[in-house]
């Protein structure tokens, strides 16, 4: 796809990934919030001061919506959360939806709007499975931190907003920048409109197809770092990807893992 730019994009999601990995060790594994930016030392709530740009916090129950990047899984101290990102993609998401359905995980799905808008269809039977959504931008523009306030605005509300259309009134519960690129702002934007900054803790690394059995490795070597691991549907073949899943999903549950979403 047009906007996958060469190794770029690779090495902002390392060098995230990296950062991730650094603050988890640094801090309780399983629970760190720090991100691949700066982030307050505790939670912050959604009182984000006067710049706030919008006054809606609305978790589930109407809690308000924490500015701090989630990593940690609802499903407790095993817990793993399997997110998914760029698609839905008329190829490869049908296939990850039927791995997920035969292993009874439920997962969560960053959907990028140009492919939501596409394939609306798709994003339908994403919610129909019981998979959460996750708001990833319009455009997976991952230089996101570089650009105004107003570029992020767009880029996160239009996406939410075509998300919600497309999914019959089903509203995305995280935001997760591309290639990590949050900014104070945009955290506080998504949490406000009642979706959590979503981070990861693995990159399986299935983006750059170095075979399936590296990417199942990779998860296997690194689960210990955090819950949230990190796949895609869609920027290319990903049949990688659907093989990678079928094999991990199964040991996951014999390693006494279960599957949860991020904490919201
Ligand atoms: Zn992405």
């Amino acid at each position: 796809m047009v906007r996958r730019g060469g190794r770029g994009w690779h090495g902002r999601v390392l060098a995230a990934a990296v950062g991730l990995t650094a603050a988890a060790a640094a801090t309780s594994v399983w629970t760190a919030q720090a991100g691949p930016v700066e982030g307050p030392p505790a939670r912050a709530g959604v009182s984000a001061g006067p710049s706030a740009p919008d006054a809606r916090p609305q978790g589930p129950g109407g809690a308000p919506v924490s500015v701090d990047i989630a990593h940690a899984s609802d499903a407790g101290a095993r817990g793993v959360n399997i997110t998914i990102d760029d698609g839905p993609d008329p190829v490869w998401t049908p296939q990850v939806l039927q791995v997920l359905r035969d292993n009874g995980v439920k997962a969560t799905f960053c959907m990028v709007g140009t492919q939501v808008q596409a394939h609306p269809d798709l994003v339908k039977a994403v919610v129909a499975a019981g998979h959460r959504l996750c708001d990833h931008t319009v455009s997976h523009n991952t230089a996101m931190d570089r650009k105004s306030e107003a570029y992020q605005s767009q880029q996160i509300l239009d996406a939410e907003r075509m998300i919600t259309d497309a999914s019959g009134g089903v509203r995305p519960l995280y935001y997760r920048a591309p290639g990590g690129a949050f900014t104070p702002y945009s955290r506080r934007l998504a949490a406000s409109h009642g979706m959590r900054p979503l981070g990861w803790n693995v990159d399986s690394k299935d983006f750059e197809r170095p075979g399936t059995a590296a990417i199942v490795a990779t998860v296997k070597r690194e689960i210990s770092n955090g819950p949230t691991v990190l796949f895609h549907d869609a920027g290319g073949d990903r049949s990688q990807t659907v093989s990678a899943l079928r094999e991990v999903l199964p040991w996951l549950k014999q390693h006494g893992y279960s599957f949860g979403y991020p904490v919201h």
